[in-house]
C-alpha cells in the first residue's frame, strides 16, 4: 500500500546519465554544441525547419509571442483547459487574453466556437493577433479547421504542444508547423521527453527563428551579417531587442538528445497503457478519452470523466478515494480564467461552460512508460472500486 503510483514520471536510463556526464566533462556546460544538436534532432523528427531550445516551454511560448509581435493593445486567445503558462506568455508581452470554449468530446479548442468568435471579433474590430491552441493530453487539436478560421482573418497561430511530442495529425508529426507559425514543446519531467526543465519552439519561418534566437539570449547577436554598427573587433556584439536569458544548457540538451532516441518506444508504451485502460473501463459509468480520427495522440495524460448520475460516488469522493489508495490521480486543468489572478483581470465563472463541466468531472490517471502491469492493474481495480462502490467483478483486462 505504500507504493504510491504517480500520474506521470520520467524514465531515465544509464545511457541518459552517461550522455549528461559526457557534457559535464566537456568544455561547454552551456552554449556548446549539444544544444544545436538537440534542436536539429527534434526538428528532423517532427519535420520542422528550425528548433529553438529554451529553458522551459513557458520561455519558448514567451519568445514565440514576442517574435509574432504580440504587445500592448493586442489580444491573444487560448484554451481555458491548459496550464497557466499558455496564457501568461501573452500577459508577459502586455497583451490581453481571452479564452475559446472547448470541444465537448476532445476537450481541445473547438474550431466551430473559434470560427464564430473570430467572426464576431472581426465585425467588432477586436480580432486577436495570435491564437494558442493547446493539444490537451497529447491529442492534436483539429488544426486544419483552426488554421482555416485563423487565416481567413489574418490571425497567427502558436501550437502549445507541451503534451504532444510524438503525436501526429493527419499522419504527420505534431511540430511540423504545417498549420501554425510556431509549435512549442515542453521537456518537463512529467511530459513525454525530458531535459529536466526545458522547452523548444519549432518553426519553418527563418525570420521567426532568428527573432526567437535573439530573444532567448538578451536580444544580443554576434552575427556579422546582422550588425547595425561597425564591427569594432573580435569581442564585439550588439543588442537589438530587449531579450531574456532563456537559454537551455548543454547539460539539459544532452539528456533530451539521449531521451529522443526512445520517443517511439515511449509513445508505443503509452498507447498500450491507454488501450488497456479503454478496455478496462468500457462498462463503467465513466467517459474514456475520445480520439479524433485525424489525431494519433502522444498520450501524455489519460483522463476519465465521472458520470455523476450513475457513479456510486461523486467526482470529489472518487478522487479522494483513489488518492487514499495510493493512486496519484490529478486534475488537468482548472480552467485558467478561474484563477484568482485572472479573476482580478475581470474573468468570471460561466465563460466556458463545457470547460467548467469537464473540470467538475475529470480525473487524470497514472500514465507513464515505466508503469508496470501490476501498477496499472492496481489503478484499474481501485477505479472500479471507487466508481462502482464494489471490487472489480469480471475480468476487465
Ligand atoms: C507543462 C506545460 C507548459 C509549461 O511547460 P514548462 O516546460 O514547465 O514551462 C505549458 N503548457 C502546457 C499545456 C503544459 O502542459
Amino acid at each position: 500500500m505504500t507504493d504510491f503510483i504517480p500520474y506521470g514520471r520520467q524514465s531515465v536510463t544509464e545511457a541518459d546519465i552517461a550522455a549528461v556526464v559526457d557534457v559535464l566533462k566537456s568544455d561547454f556546460l552551456t552554449q556548446g554544441p549539444v544544444v544545436p544538436a538537440f534542436e536539429e534532432a527534434v526538428a528532423a523528427r517532427c519535420g520542422a525547419q528550425y528548433g529553438i531550445a529554451a529553458n522551459s516551454a513557458t520561455s519558448a511560448l514567451h519568445i514565440a509571442c514576442m517574435a509574432l509581435g504580440v504587445g500592448p493593445g493586442d489580444s491573444v486567445w487560448t484554451s481555458p483547459l491548459t496550464f497557466v503558462a499558455s496564457s501568461n506568455a501573452a500577459l508577459y508581452c502586455g497583451a490581453d487574453v481571452d479564452f475559446v470554449e472547448i470541444d465537448e468530446r476532445t476537450y481541445n479548442m473547438c474550431p466551430v466556437r473559434l470560427g464564430e468568435k473570430l467572426d464576431r471579433a472581426a465585425a467588432a474590430g477586436t480580432l486577436p493577433k495570435v491564437i494558442i491552441p493547446v493539444h490537451l493530453t497529447g491529442q492534436s487539436c483539429d488544426m486544419g479547421a483552426i488554421h482555416a478560421h485563423a487565416s481567413k482573418h489574418g490571425v497567427r497561430i502558436i501550437e502549445d504542444a507541451s503534451h504532444a511530442i510524438g503525436g501526429s495529425y493527419r499522419s504527420q508529426p505534431v511540430g511540423n508547423c504545417k498549420y501554425s507559425d510556431i509549435t512549442v514543446f515542453s521537456f518537463h519531467p512529467v511530459k513525454i521527453v525530458t531535459t529536466g526543465e526545458g522547452g523548444m519552439a519549432m518553426t519553418n519561418d527563418p525570420e521567426l527563428a532568428r527573432l526567437m534566437r535573439l530573444d532567448r539570449s538578451h536580444g544580443v547577436t554576434r552575427d556579422a551579417d546582422m550588425l547595425e554598427q561597425e564591427n569594432a573587433g573580435p569581442w564585439y556584439y550588439e543588442q537589438h531587442r530587449l531579450g531574456f536569458n532563456y537559454r537551455m544548457t548543454d547539460i539539459n540538451a544532452a539528456l533530451g538528445l539521449s531521451q529522443l532516441d526512445r520517443l517511439p518506444e515511449f509513445i508505443d508504451r503509452r498507447r498500450e497503457i491507454a488501450a488497456i485502460y479503454d478496455r478496462a473501463f468500457a462498462d463503467l459509468p465513466v467517459t474514456t478519452p475520445h480520439q479524433h480520427t485525424d489525431s494519433a495522440s502522444a498520450w501524455h495524460l489519460y483522463v476519465i470523466r465521472i458520470d455523476q448520475q450513475n457513479a456510486a460516488q461523486n467526482h470529489r469522493a472518487v478522487f479522494d478515494q483513489l488518492r487514499g489508495a495510493g493512486i496519484g490521480v490529478n486534475l488537468h486543468y482548472i480552467p485558467v480564467y478561474l484563477q484568482p489572478y485572472y479573476r482580478d483581470l475581470g474573468f468570471k465563472p460561466g465563460l466556458c461552460p463545457n470547460a467548467e463541466a469537464y473540470y467538475s468531472e475529470a480525473i487524470s490517471l497514472p500514465m507513464y512508460p515505466t508503469m508496470t502491469a501490476e501498477q496499472q492493474h492496481k489503478v484499474i481495480e481501485e477505479v472500479h472500486k471507487a466508481v462502482c462502490g464494489a471490487s472489480i467483478g469480471r475480468a476487465a483486462e
